[in-house]
């Protein structure tokens, strides 16, 4: 209430205050997150339909991208029996009718009445005759004008109740009074180079077009402006990182390295050679490391991170590697302890179930100094756990961790190094912006005599024979794993399907010994369980996507996926990075029920590729930058405007221009660039700890 008396007549004024917004409307708009004039006239419409181009739906043909207008003759929602929430409409005009269906979409449950106009707008596909998948649509008011003088409407995204006629008069309004207080954000130089209209032309064609061309120029110009800041914002947090943050010095003395490289059982790779030196290279500056390691599952990023690990132990700094879960951080030190140990390097491992008492004498040892290196997951983090001197934090498979809990670990230290590992491949236009401030050092070869998973797309109806191949495979001494269905809604029907999973495979096999694992079984049990499935005891694991991350058990040849259609393909790729690890041939099995096309084509996609940065762009094409990240994962502030896959090239462009420029300002003092970091300040105002470093 505090902000609705404020009276500013500014561009904070809240909406509330424009004509025709009450307070109802006013609770609507915050909804979407807009709650002053300002934000409300930066709403851009998400697309336009030409109302001149609408097609008559009997000539409307499959494979269309059309938009049509009718009456809604009925709507229903229900369960597919895949769990997919599903919501129909029938919609009806003079010349036809054609079914509209809407997937995962809860919102639009009782949304849809007999008799409402509806306008329809998307890709027609052929399925029991023809229909929409997903549309856009626009439900329209009794008094809307429909003969209106402009042809092009700007869809927005909208909340509930809220027409896209009163988005528009709320809009029209809102330019009419507020639109010359809107301050031009861009230089001439920029516009002129980029051939951007003025701040004020844009927003007016943006809400109100006269023609198509105009509204890509003025989004264009809009998304530059927005993607220019939000770099600018990384360009300055990198800068500050390195200079503001006076790192320890650490170099390689070789007096672990040098033995710990002859006890190997291998050879680095040349990327692994150039990592570690890209790696070795910030550790050794006086500055804080904050690198991003990327590479595809089965790399070899690990052993890279400990070796810059051991780095650290030689300047008697101690080294943290934190891990998403207790599988993986329990893995990781099983797997080097021994090696460590023979290096006279003390190395523990801190969970959350450590017990009582080892977990008093390894917070002791970080204290005093006498461990040098610590395995862990989020137990690492707690308040309580104290460094004598922290010189390098590795933490793997950093999407899993909030911005939040890295900057808690960076304060247990004197400014320690940082690395962040990913196996997940990231777009190359997220590495620009979710981890935009980080310098990025990629894997990109795999150690040799990998060979490449082959991955099948089976039919449900082949079942038997997949299980035929499974035996064989089994009897001849190797592993498999059977992943079970995602199920996103609760993790109690999670674990009901994975039991009915498991059920069936004993069935499958019942000579066989068959393991399961899930989210719901103690950590301890599932660790014995990992356990005996890497000792062989097991030789089929039945399991949910908690064995996603890093698990390494290179006897395990073949995976078989169930509803491999309710992943994501990055996912996938993790799931498969799981197999083809020791010197067999694997098999990754994709078991679909049913197909829906789409479905089918991004499966045969992913059976084709195994290139993790292939498929994550493909994910991100097909499924948006979102779901990839998991929402609001990374704390940085969100783009509102830009499309992080359609605004690609944008992104480079304006990313290069901002850190030009704070390469050449770093503090943006130089006459006429203060102007740039007033506006910087003010657009991310109430996030000024953005730009504070650790
Ligand atoms: P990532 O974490 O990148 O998926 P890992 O670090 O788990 O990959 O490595 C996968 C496997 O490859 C491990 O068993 C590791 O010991 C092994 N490995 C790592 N580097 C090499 C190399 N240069 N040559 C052969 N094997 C390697
Ligand atoms: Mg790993």
């Amino acid at each position: 209430m505090e902000g609705l008396k404020q009276k500013s007549g500014g561009l904070d004024t809240p909406v509330q205050f424009l004509k025709g917004i009450g307070p109802r409307r006013a609770s609507q708009l915050a909804k979407l997150g807009i709650e002053t004039v300002g934000q409300l006239l930066f709403h851009i419409p998400r697309r336009y339909v030409d109302r001149s181009r609408t097609v008559p739906i009997r000539q409307v043909m499959p494979g269309d991208e059309i938009t049509v207008f009718g009456r809604i003759a009925a709507s229903a929602s229900r369960r597919t029996r895949t769990y997919k929430q599903l919501v129909s409409c029938i919609v009806r005009d003079e010349t036809g009718m054609i079914e509209a269906v809407w997937f995962h979409r809860p919102d639009l449950k009782g949304r849809f009445h007999a008799g409402q106009e509806i306008m329809l707008s998307g890709k027609v596909t052929r399925y029991r005759g023809k229909r929409f998948v997903n549309p856009f649509f626009e439900l329209l008011e009794h008094d809307d004008d429909f003969s209106g003088i402009n042809a092009i409407v700007p869809v927005y995204p909208l909340t509930e109740g809220f027409s896209v006629w009163t988005m528009r008069r709320a809009i029209r309004t809102a330019l009419d009074r507020y639109l010359k207080l809107v301050p031009e954000t861009l230089t001439y130089e920029i516009r002129e180079h980029y051939g951007f209209p003025e701040i004020w032309e844009a927003l007016e064609t943006i809400h109100f077009p006269k023609n198509v061309g105009a509204t890509l120029r003025a989004r264009k110009r809009l998304v530059y402006d927005e993607l220019f800041y939000f770099e600018l914002l990384l360009a300055m947090r990198r800068q500050r990182y390195s200079t503001q943050r006076k790192g320890q010095q650490l170099l390689e003395t070789g007096e672990l390295t040098s033995r710990f490289k002859k006890r190997l059982p291998f050879k680095f790779t040349r990327a692994q050679e150039r990592v570690i030196h890209e790696i070795l290279e910030d550790m050794g500056q006086r500055k804080c490391m904050n690198r991003l390691l990327q590479g595809d599952v089965g790399s070899g990023k690990t052993v890279v991170a400990i070796y810059a690990m051991l780095v650290a132990c030689e300047n008697q700094t101690q080294a943290a590697m934190m891990a998403p879960t207790e599988i993986l951080a329990t893995q990781h030190f099983q797997g080097w302890t021994r090696k460590l140990s023979s290096l006279s390097v003390n190395t523990r491992l801190l969970t959350g179930s450590t017990r009582v008492a080892e977990r008093r004498e390894i917070l002791e040892g970080l204290e005093n100094g006498s461990v040098r290196m610590v395995f862990g997951t989020h137990a690492l983090i707690e308040q309580g756990v104290k460094f004598s001197r922290l010189g390098l934090v590795v933490v793997d498979e950093q999407h899993r961790f909030g911005v939040m809990q890295r900057a808690a670990l960076l304060n247990k230290g004197v400014n320690p190094d940082f690395l962040v590992m990913t196996a997940t491949p990231i777009p190359r236009t997220l590495t620009l912006t979710v981890y935009g401030d980080l310098d990025v050092s990629v894997l990109d070869e795999k150690p040799p005599g990998r060979k490449p998973v082959k991955t099948w797309v089976v039919p449900e109806h082949k079942r038997e024979r997949m299980y035929g191949f499974v035996e064989e495979r089994i009897a001849a001494g190797e592993q498999a794993f059977v992943v079970c269905p995602l199920i996103e809604e609760s993790e109690k029907i999670d674990v009901t399907s994975a039991i009915r999973t498991y059920e069936k495979i004993r069935a499958a096999f019942p000579h066989r010994s068959v393991g399961l694992v899930h989210g719901r079984i103690k950590s301890d049990e599932r660790r014995k369980m990992m356990d005996s499935f890497r000792n062989h005891e097991i030789d089929i694991l039945v399991a949910t996507t908690v064995i996603e991350v890093g698990v390494d058990i290179p006897n395990a040849t073949v995976m078989v996926i169930e509803h491999p259609e309710r992943f994501g393909l990055a996912q996938l790729h993790q799931l498969r990075g799981r197999i083809g690890r020791g010197g067999h041939e694997s098999y990754c099995i994709l078991m679909v029920s049913r197909g829906v096309q789409e479905t089918t084509e991004r499966l045969k996609f992913f059976s084709r590729s195994n290139d993790g940065f292939a498929l994550a762009e493909k994910d991100m094409e097909l499924r948006g930058p979102g779901e990839i990240m998991g929402r609001r994962q990374h704390g940085l502030p969100d783009l509102h405007l830009a499309d992080l896959f359609l605004d690609r090239e944008i992104l480079y462009r304006a990313r290069h221009d901002a850190f030009k420029l704070v390469k050449l300002d770093p503090e943006l003092r130089h006459p006429g660039h203060e102007r740039i970091m007033e506006i910087l300040k003010s657009r991310y105002s109430d996030k000024e700890k953005l730009l504070r470093v650790g």
